[in-house]
């Protein structure tokens, strides 16, 4: 079998390392073997220290970033729960019709595609009532960082959780689990940390641990989770079967991750960032999120008038073997989506784009 050759810097998922695909690889061993509970320990101690937190409760959940946001709502709300929920993109309307499925009382907090929301609109929402506050920290539909600032102190004072989507910025851009007061956070493997789709990066600190229920799905039921991820004292107990391969590799990208540092990293995602983006801005593109605004591991940037976005972004991938995204929802033809993601964020992978591009316009 023979998989053409791709350069992806669309939305995710993004470039795959050989190192990581050499650890996919390695031959599958079993799920209860003591040798793979050392690479689980080791995997969630990588994953600690790439949240920046100490949260005990702290491992990937099978399946992709959506089966970690599946985990949080089942997991920490209840039928009749007040929530509010931040959502100026995809990702907060996906997760508020997630809140809304689960019998949640969703208040929403509704901002421009493209633009942050303020803070203070969030924290005037919460109440007495209310269960949790959920915003998405890296908006991949629009390129937007939403700043967190102030939302943990609110939180705690209204004695609700700060719930938070780091699918898009875990690894790419400023985010620090426990330096935020986040309660709980989930993510993705195919987006910053280079690793293919199939794992949700799950975080859970003691005041979100307070109010665990029994979570309403089996399979994403933390507690059962738990028996396996922690053991306790009669070791380790069957729940499903771990996706062993897939978690060689996520041990591995997080290990890629640690080598580079993470401010480290976080420094040439944002100059990768503002390199490309002076590039299309020189060629018509303009970014959509204002200064300030932008999330250093998305590029989303306005397609001038004229240009047939759906075909050249066509073209890019069948005739260049490069792949960007296009836009989302209201923004779906007037926008093209460029992950600036782990080795997507290097001056050789934008400039195959930028050369593909040049002779396509
Ligand atoms: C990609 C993404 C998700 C969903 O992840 P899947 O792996 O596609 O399930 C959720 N939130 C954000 C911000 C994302 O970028």
């Amino acid at each position: 079998m023979t998989v053409p050759d791709r350069l992806l810097l669309g939305s995710g998922p993004s470039p795959v390392p050989r190192r990581v695909l050499d650890a996919l690889a390695q031959p599958t061993i079993g799920h209860l073997d003591p040798a793979f509970a050392e690479i689980m320990e080791r995997c969630k101690d990588r994953l600690r220290q790439v949240f920046q937190t100490t949260n005990d409760v702290t491992m990937p959940v099978s399946g992709t970033g959506s089966a970690g946001m599946e985990a949080m709502v089942v997991n920490f709300i209840r039928p009749g729960d007040r929530v509010v929920c931040g959502v100026h993109g995809l990702f907060g309307e996906r997760m508020a019709d997630e809140m809304r499925r689960n019998g949640a009382e969703v208040v929403v907090v509704e901002g421009e595609w493209g633009r942050a929301l303020d803070t203070a609109r969030l924290v005037d929402a919460l109440d007495e009532r209310t269960a949790a506050l959920f915003v998405v920290h890296g908006e991949t539909s629009t390129g937007v960082r939403q700043p967190l600032d102030g939302l943990a102190a609110a939180c705690r004072e209204h004695d609700a959780l700060l719930m938070v989507d780091c699918v898009t910025s875990l690894a790419g851009a400023p985010i620090g689990i426990d330096e935020e007061g986040v309660d709980v956070a989930f993510s993705g493997t195919q987006k910053c940390l280079n690793v293919p789709p199939g794992l949700a990066p799950f975080t859970a600190g003691e005041r979100a641990l307070e109010r665990l229920e029994p979570g309403r799905s089996w399979y994403l039921d933390l507690t059962l989770l738990l028996g396996y991820w922690s053991g306790g004292g009669g070791g380790r107990s069957y729940h499903h079967t771990a996706p062993i391969n897939l978690i060689y590799a996520l041990d591995e990208g997080l290990q890629i991750v640690l080598e580079e540092g993470l401010e480290a990293r976080w420094v040439r995602h944002l100059d990768a960032h503002e390199r490309l983006r002076g590039e299309l801005a020189e060629r018509g593109f303009e970014r959509l999120a204002p200064e300030g605004e932008a999330l250093s591991s998305l590029l989303c940037v306005r397609v001038p008038d004229g240009i047939d976005e759906a075909a050249v972004r066509r073209s890019l991938l069948l005739d260049h073997g490069v792949e960007i995204s296009g836009g989302l929802g209201p923004l779906a033809g007037q926008v093209w989506r460029i992950g600036v993601m782990g080795e997507g964020a290097r001056p050789e992978a934008q400039d195959r784009l930028l050369t593909a591009l040049d002779k396509l316009l």
